[in-house]
C-alpha cells in the first residue's frame, strides 16, 4: 500500500490531512509509516535550517536535533531507500501549518557527513542526503538566501524604475509599474513561496497577482527587492488590497474599509472572519499598509 489518496504536486495540506494520507505520526521532520510503507520528509523553512538546493538536488539534513547524528532509524531507512522499497515523499513548509507537497523523491547520490551547529549552538556531525524529485515538473524552493535571485530582481527593477521618467500621469505610471512587477521575477519568487492567494483558494499562476505590501512608490530600493514585502492575491482580493479597501492587523486578521458596502463584500468575497499568516518581516510592511486604510 502507498498513499491513501494521491496528492497533486504543489498541493497544500494541513498536518492532519498529511497524516491521513500517509498514516504517519503527526510530528517530526522524517515520518516513517509501516502501514503505507512510506517515509515523509518535511523541510520546514519557518525554522532555522542548513539545507541547500544545488542544481535541483536537495541536500537534506537527517534526523537528530543535538549531538552527532547516527546512521540508524529513519536516517538508515532513507539511506537504503534505493533498495528497501520504501517510497520517499517530500513536503516544504513555507508558512506555519501549511505543508506543500513537492512529490516523490529518490537518492541522487550517497549520503555524506557534514558539520553543522545543533540546537544548542555546538558543532556536530550530521548526515546529509542528496535528493532528486522524480516528477520532472516538480521543483524545490530555493533557499531565500539565493543571491542570484536578488541580482536578477535588481536588474529587472532597474528597468521598471525607468517608467518613472516617462511623460505620463502618475496613475498611469503606477499601473504600468504594477503590471511589470506582476510579470517577472518578483511574482515567480512569490509563487514559489506562497503557491496561492493569501485569502482564498485560487492557485492558477496565470491570474494570481504579485503586489508590494508597502507600495512601490513609498518603498526604498532595498524594500522593493524584498520578497517579504510581497503578497500574492487573486484579482478580486488584489484590487481591494491595492486600493487600500482591505488590510491586515498585527494578528493577520482582515480589516475591511467602512466604505465597502455589503454587496461589494459579498461579490468580492471578503468577510470579517478572514485572516492571513504573516511572517515577522511581512508584518513590518503590513503596518505601513494598514495605516493607510481608507
Ligand atoms: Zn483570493
Amino acid at each position: 500500500m502507498t498513499m491513501t489518496r494521491p496528492l497533486a504536486i504543489n498541493e497544500v495540506v494541513n498536518n492532519q490531512q498529511l497524516c491521513e494520507v500517509f498514516l504517519c505520526a503527526p510530528q517530526g521532520g522524517m515520518r516513517k509509516s509501516n502501514r503505507t510503507n512510506t517515509l515523509t520528509l518535511i523541510s520546514d523553512k519557518t525554522k532555522l535550517y542548513d539545507d541547500k538546493v544545488v542544481d535541483d538536488i536537495y541536500h537534506y539534513t537527517g534526523m537528530g536535533q543535538s549531538g552527532d547524528q547516527k546512521m540508524s532509524g529513519q536516517n538508515l531507512t532513507l539511506a537504503e531507500s534505493d533498495g528497501n522499497g520504501v517510497e520517499i515523499h517530500f513536503f516544504e513548509v513555507m508558512k506555519p501549518r501549511e505543508y506543500t507537497y513537492r512529490g516523490q523523491v529518490e537518492l541522487a547520490g550517497e549520503p555524506y557527513q557534514g558539520q553543522q551547529k545543533d540546537q544548542d549552538g555546538r558543532q556536530r556531525l550530521v548526515w546529509i542526503f542528496p535528493l532528486r524529485l522524480m516528477d520532472n515538473k516538480a521543483k524545490f524552493t530555493k533557499p531565500p538566501s539565493a543571491t542570484n535571485d536578488k541580482q536578477e530582481l535588481k536588474e529587472e527593477f532597474k528597468g521598471i524604475q525607468q517608467v518613472e521618467n516617462l511623460p505620463i500621469t502618475q496613475t498611469e505610471k503606477e499601473r504600468l509599474i504594477k503590471a511589470r512587477i506582476g510579470q517577472g521575477k518578483f511574482k515567480k519568487l512569490l509563487i514559489e513561496r506562497e503557491c496561492k492567494c493569501a485569502l482564498c483558494g485560487v492557485t492558477d499562476p496565470r491570474v494570481l497577482i504579485a503586489s508590494h505590501i508597502k507600495p512601490w512608490s513609498a518603498s526604498t530600493n532595498e524594500e522593493r527587492l524584498d520578497v517579504n514585502n510581497g503578497l500574492l492575491l487573486c484579482p478580486n482580493h488584489d484590487a481591494l488590497f491595492d486600493k487600500q479597501l482591505i488590510s491586515f492587523d498585527v494578528q493577520g486578521k482582515i480589516v475591511i474599509s467602512q466604505t465597502l458596502d455589503e454587496a461589494a463584500r459579498i461579490f468580492m468575497n471578503v468577510n470579517e472572519g478572514l485572516r492571513v499568516e504573516l511572517t515577522e518581516k511581512q508584518l513590518g510592511y503590513m503596518e505601513y499598509h494598514h495605516q493607510n486604510l481608507i
